[in-house]
């Protein structure tokens, strides 16, 4: 059985982490945070429980889960067949992890980073082996979504990307190439243009997230609308990503209005806050930001 080590076990970490155990792999789940270590293994078990009272697993939860170990330090890096970086998004972080990661791990290793912008080429900088470091780009909530971005940096070794793309296909996921490391890769750009006008209306009074979303989903076909879509993925997160694109020169891709950092303030942070561009109960209900259930 082949060793995993993924570094952050936030929303996206954890979900990496599960699907990765879920296909066979041994799962080491590093946080420098004790509370987001636990709060992940409590996750796994209730997701992993769903999953399998629907028939969806191919091995008991029980098993699955115990192929997840928690981990409070980078040593397990030395005996990773892969390690996916999943921490917060930020340049300066992500390349103090991998000049970490690049001095414990073996040089076979691939080196992956989930970061939503970040070009693997300016991560690879950290690194002493470039040639093994790529972007893998999951997409939340990683179970569910079974697409990633396998990102080619300008050293990545074909060897390399073409194990990302081998290992997300071992993962039951579908890859896309991005063959040309260009920040926000392929399917970020696209995304990121969409949301940055959908709030720049809203905080405009143009139009309330529920109705663009409705728009979206029932006039160009999306599953979700975006803004249910930056509620999943947490605005804190959105905050970051959209500081990450203005220390990459990408002001452009940004909203240039503050109506997120200020609902981040509020704390409405989404789904993971109960509270975002909507509102959510305890068991998970998504109801409009507006209505006369909000108190
Ligand atoms: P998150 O805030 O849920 O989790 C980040 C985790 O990283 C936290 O638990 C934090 O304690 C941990 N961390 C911070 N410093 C660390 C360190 N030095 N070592 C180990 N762990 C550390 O964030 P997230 O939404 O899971 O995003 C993680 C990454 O994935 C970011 O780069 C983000 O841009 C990217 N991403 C996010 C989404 C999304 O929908 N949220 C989708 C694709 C990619």
């Amino acid at each position: 059985m082949e060793n995993v080590l993924v570094v952050g076990a936030g929303y996206m970490g954890s979900g990496i982490g599960q699907v990765c155990a879920q296909a066979g792999y041994r799962v080491q789940l590093m946080d420098v945070k004790a509370e987001a270590l636990d709060k992940a293994m409590s996750e796994l078990q209730w997701s992993l429980g769903k999953l399998g009272s629907k028939g969806l697993l191919k091995d008991s939860p029980q098993v699955v889960l115990e192929r997840i170990t928690p981990e409070h330090d980078l040593s397990s890096a030395a005996t990773a067949q892969w390690i996916i970086e999943a921490a917060f998004e930020s340049v300066d972080l992500k390349l103090e992890i991998f000049k970490e990661l690049d001095r414990l791990a073996s040089p076979e290793t691939p080196l992956a980073s989930n970061s939503s912008f970040i070009p693997p080429t300016r991560i690879a900088q950290a690194t002493r082996h470039p040639e093994r470091v790529l972007g893998l780009h999951f997409f939340g909530p990683v179970p569910l979504m079974r697409m990633v971005e396998v990102i080619k940096g300008e050293k990545t070794s074909p060897e390399v990307f073409e194990g990302g793309v081998a290992f997300v296909q071992s993962l039951g996921h579908t890859p896309i190439r991005v063959q040309k490391d260009i920040p926000g890769f392929a399917l970020n750009r696209i995304f990121s243009a969409a949301f940055r006008e959908a709030v720049d209306l809203v905080a405009d009074g143009v139009a309330t997230p529920e109705d663009i979303d409705a728009g979206m989903e029932l006039g160009y076909g999306w599953n979700a609308g975006p803004f249910v879509i930056a509620d999943n993925s947490g605005l804190d997160t959105q905050v970051l990503i959209g500081q990450t694109m203005v220390e990459l020169g990408l002001e452009g891709f940004a909203s240039r209005t503050d109506l997120i950092r200020q609902m981040v303030k509020e704390g409405r942070l989404g789904r993971k806050s109960g509270k975002g561009f909507y509102r959510y109960t305890p068991e998970g209900k998504r109801l409009p930001w507006g209505s006369d259930e909000r108190q």
